[in-house]
């Protein structure tokens, strides 16, 4: 079946001579048995019985075998957040002294995270723009364990040529993530990613009220493994939160859609826009990124940001807004604008900040699915005050 109606027919726990239509919350912290070998054995594998939430729960078990599916990936193990998701992947895979190859621009989370890891954990981490294969290839070292990507990156828009990439990686597990593209724009396994990450307080989960991860693993060694270290760190998401994101995933298709098409209607009348110095989205010829992204992605994804002439602009455009919100976060039904230099990438020196795309002006808007008229009038009258 194609993505579309994938996401809507999430697979429900059959009962005897009929199935609930939605996915039942399974609001247990465990399970009872009556045999202790199932019990044992459940203790040691992600695919035993069920037997005590942090470890498994049915529905959280649902939405990691939803997403694992839209993904193209063997499994999936779902976290509290997207933090919670990368922090489960690298753990698992990294140790004292191993070498990672990260893109520039990331989410400022996990540039954080790769810093913290250096000072503390004697982890080296090279920064590599994400263009070019050779310039991966010459990062290469002995110690190399990790190549970590973002499909569509925060909040330049860069779009990184994942096979290139990959293939450069050599043995290198390639972890990608792909929150701003959702596996309905993009499918990162197909392209060489032995990883996929997604922040799903962002579009899989979609309406702003729920926070999530999710990790997906090409290959079911990996997600074992992986799942021994989250269950050690805590990351498993509450049932519920699970509840939540399979509810939302069930409009992705839909909801992607109408994302992308706002957004392109914004981009086209922002470039036309005096006061807006450049705009960002990768769906416009001019943009860096834009051949890798129309041969990568289904669509041109929905967050992205433009450029105002200074800081002091930029304050003045956010502030004046009143349809669209000035809000952390992105990905939900509501349009929402933030100011990155003083927020999102705040733990970024001056330097990181330049070599990251950003500048005191660049203003970051997630679209969302309103009517794109009112959005642009919002916008204009903002930009004009
Ligand atoms: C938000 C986000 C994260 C972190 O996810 P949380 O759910 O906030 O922990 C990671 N990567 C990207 C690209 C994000 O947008």
């Amino acid at each position: 079946m194609r993505p579309d109606t994938r996401v809507v027919h999430t697979a429900v726990p059959d009962l005897t001579g009929s199935r609930p239509l939605a996915v039942p919350l399974y609001q247990t912290s465990g399970f009872a048995f009556t045999d202790a070998d199932t019990f044992a054995d459940a203790m040691n594998r992600p695919d035993g019985a069920f037997v005590y939430t942090r470890l498994g729960n049915p529905t959280v078990r649902a939405l990691e075998n939803a997403v694992a599916d839209l993904e193209g990936g063997a499994a999936a193990l779902a976290t509290s957040s997207g933090m919670g998701a990368i922090n489960a992947v690298l753990l698992a895979t990294l140790s004292a002294g191993d070498h990672v190859i990260a893109q520039r621009s990331l989410y400022g989370g996990t540039h954080a995270l790769l810093r913290d890891m250096e000072a503390r954990w004697g982890i080296e981490v090279t920064f590599v723009g994400g263009h070019d294969p050779a310039e991966v290839r010459a990062a290469l070292r002995p110690r190399t364990k990790v190549l970590y990507l973002e499909t569509i990156s925060n909040p330049t828009g860069h779009v990184s040529d994942l096979a290139a990439l990959s293939e450069a990686a050599g043995d290198a597990v390639v972890v990608v993530d792909n929150t701003f593209a959702t596996p309905l724009l993009c499918r990162p396994i197909e392209h060489g990613a032995d990883v996929v990450v997604h922040s799903t307080t962002k579009y899989l989960g979609g309406h702003s009220d729920v926070t999530g991860g999710v990790a997906v693993f090409a290959d079911a060694d990996r997600h074992r493994h992986t799942w021994h270290h989250g269950i050690e760190l805590g990351v498993t998401p509450d049932p519920f939160a699970a509840w939540l994101m399979i509810r939302g995933l069930r409009t992705l298709a839909l909801r992607m859609r109408r994302h992308v098409e706002n957004a392109a209607v914004l981009a086209h009348r922002l470039v036309e826009h005096p006061s807006v110095r450049a705009v960002h989205w990768p769906g416009l010829p001019t943009h860096p990124s834009h051949e890798v992204a129309s041969k990568l992605l289904d669509g041109f994804g929905a967050a992205f940001s433009f450029d105002l002439a200074d800081a002091e602009a930029g304050r003045r455009f956010v502030s004046a807004l009143e349809l669209v919100h000035l809000a952390p976060s992105l990905g939900g039904t509501e349009t929402l604008v933030l100011h990155p230099a003083g927020t999102s990438h705040r733990q970024l020196s001056e330097e990181e900040l330049t070599e990251a795309g950003i500048s005191g002006g660049t203003i970051r808007l997630s679209v969302g699915v309103e009517d794109p008229d009112d959005l642009w009038e919002d916008i204009a009258q903002a930009l004009a005050g």
